[in-house]
């Protein structure tokens, strides 16, 4: 599939737009388990993308998808920060400019693998790898709803104990609710499935 610069800047505007709409949501599921900053620091850093939404879409898929992880990292703060920012940034090495499906699943274990690498988490933590993993497993055996199986993934943490990030100094206190940013994870698949599934 070709990602054009029109298709890139959409992307990037939906990934914003679907931050925006549930700053308060990911920022009070982050508040029963850590600080209560995290929609907060998500949308200041999808704000920080739109403001150079030229630059990031007029480059080719992998580096506009490295000039956002890049431009995550500078301005997310946060442990979510340098791990969303990894994420981007793996992908958008493994991507090829015109991506098939196939392309697609092999860039999402690239950006899982990476941000196993870079937090130390292992699936099962709570964290937004409880996303990233389930997900690239479903769609390895043939899951069609790349949304629903990520809602379904996020939605699985809730039984979980944290035991990285901040959230882990809670204790079996951490169950019972959503992480943050694995709410977060399958929020922005949730919109890239979207606007890739609108222009097919
Ligand atoms: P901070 O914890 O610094 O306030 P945020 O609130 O923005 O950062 O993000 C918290 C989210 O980051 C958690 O809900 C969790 O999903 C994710 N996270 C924290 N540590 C790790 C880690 N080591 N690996 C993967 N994800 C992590
Ligand atoms: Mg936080």
């Amino acid at each position: 599939m070709q990602i054009d610069e029109a298709m890139r800047r959409r992307l990037v505007q939906a990934m914003a737009e679907a931050v925006s709409a549930h700053v308060d949501e990911l920022s009070a599921l982050d508040a029963m388990a850590g600080d209560g900053d995290h929609g907060h620091n998500m949308r200041r850093g999808f704000a920080a993308a739109v403001e150079k939404i030229d630059t990031i879409a007029a480059k080719p898929l992998p580096d506009a998808a490295q000039e956002l992880g890049r431009t995550l990292i500078m301005t997310v703060g946060g442990a979510s920060g340098a791990i969303f920012g990894t994420a981007f940034m793996a992908a958008g090495k493994s991507l090829p400019e015109a991506p098939t499906r196939a392309d697609a699943l092999t860039a999402l274990e690239a950006a899982a693998a990476a941000v196993q690498a870079r937090g130390k988490a292992e699936p099962g933590q709570k964290t937004m790898l409880d996303v990233l993993v389930p997900v690239a497993a479903a769609l390895r055996a043939g899951e069609g709803d790349v949304a629903g199986a990520a809602e379904r993934a996020a939605e699985a943490t809730a039984s979980m104990q944290a035991t990285r990030g901040r959230a882990s100094f809670l204790g079996d206190r951490s169950r019972g609710h959503v992480d943050a940013g694995a709410r977060s994870t399958a929020i922005l698949i949730a919109a890239i499935s979207q606007t890739v599934e609108d222009t097919l």
